[in-house]
């Protein structure tokens, strides 16, 4: 089947001139990867695998089926799935047929895993609601989990009402000059507020789980703290306060590693100190989040995914 004739016509059209992402690069990714994020209409992607790395709550028991996508559309320097957002070998070779994705999901559904995640989607949102619809379509419905960098348009995630269950997004930054400096995107405070108010308007602040602790429903923000800019992580966590609620579920991260690109830079070439990720947490206690997750601080120890291998988190 051609590509084209995988996509409805609306997920088509976007495709042709590409306004799928806040970056709104205006291309037609049916002749290529031309874009910012570098990735084509086809189904780019790393690895699709069972991972229990994830906050208990969304892996479950039995771990969740992530799919990894190739490429992204935020350049963080410091980011820790580097291989698979910026590495031009893996880039050229993860294109899957649809039908391999969906087979490979159904294989691993089947061993006891409910839950779907898709991770770093912002940039192939068409594909990621042509997988949920083809899984749909033969007969499968795991609850679908949508982890984002939020830097995502306000009309894609009305889009997904009814096609996510869960999201999940990460807030990096309210300060324009550090999304700049770290991911090239100072609109990012401002448009991934925006997006993370869509969720919270479709979800609200209850996280519901199923009897064995699992996410059904829900939204969960992410944050991860990044060595020497504690006070901009408190600042997050007063953006959310203020803006949403402090009822809202939270994860607070703490499993920062420098990647080989950061070694030149300052803060961001070593992992965090007990004493930053300390002061966050209390911060975030006086805020009154009271549905907060932390994260040990040996976490940046375990969280280091190869993805040449076929589980990365083996
Ligand atoms: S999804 Fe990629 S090509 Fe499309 S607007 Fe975003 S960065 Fe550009």
């Amino acid at each position: 089947m051609k590509l084209t004739d995988i996509y409805d016509i609306d997920n088509r059209l976007v495709l042709e001139n590409c306004t799928v992402c806040p970056r709104e690069c205006r291309v037609n990714r049916f002749d290529g990867g031309t874009g910012y994020c570098g990735i084509n209409a086809g189904f780019n992607i790393a690895s699709i695998c069972i991972h229990r790395g994830e906050e208990p709550v969304i892996s479950g028991r039995n771990g969740i089926c992530n799919i990894f996508f190739s490429g992204c559309n935020l350049h963080c320097i410091y980011c820790q799935n580097h291989e698979i957002s910026q590495n031009s070998y893996l880039l050229q070779h993860s294109g899957w047929e649809l039908q391999t994705v969906l087979d490979k999901i159904s294989e691993i559904l089947s061993e006891g895993v409910s839950a779907v995640g898709f991770v770093s989607p912002s940039h192939v949102v068409p594909q990621v609601k042509e997988i949920i619809k083809g899984l749909n379509s033969m007969g499968l419905k795991p609850v679908t989990v949508y982890n984002t960098n939020s830097y995502d348009k306000v009309e894609t995630i009305r889009s997904l009402s009814g096609l996510i269950d869960v999201y999940l997004p990460d807030y990096k930054y309210v300060t324009p000059g550090l999304a700049f400096r770290f991911s090239d995107a100072p609109d990012y405070p401002e448009v991934a507020l925006k997006a993370i108010k869509e969720m919270y308007y479709q979800k609200g602040s209850i996280l519901r789980t199923d009897k064995n602790g699992r996410a059904e429903n829900g939204m969960l923000i992410r944050h991860l703290v990044l060595p020497g800019h504690a006070e901009e992580s408190k600042k997050v966590l007063l953006s959310i306060a203020e803006e949403l609620s402090p009822g809202v579920h939270l994860s607070l991260m703490s499993q920062y590693h420098p990647t080989p690109g950061v070694m030149n830079i300052p803060d961001l070439n070593r992992s965090l100190y007990l004493e930053e990720y300390k002061s966050v947490v209390e911060y975030m206690n006086s805020l009154g989040f009271r549905n907060g997750y932390v994260q040990e601080m040996e976490s940046h120890d375990t969280y280091r995914p190869d993805f040449r291998k076929d589980d990365p988190f083996e």
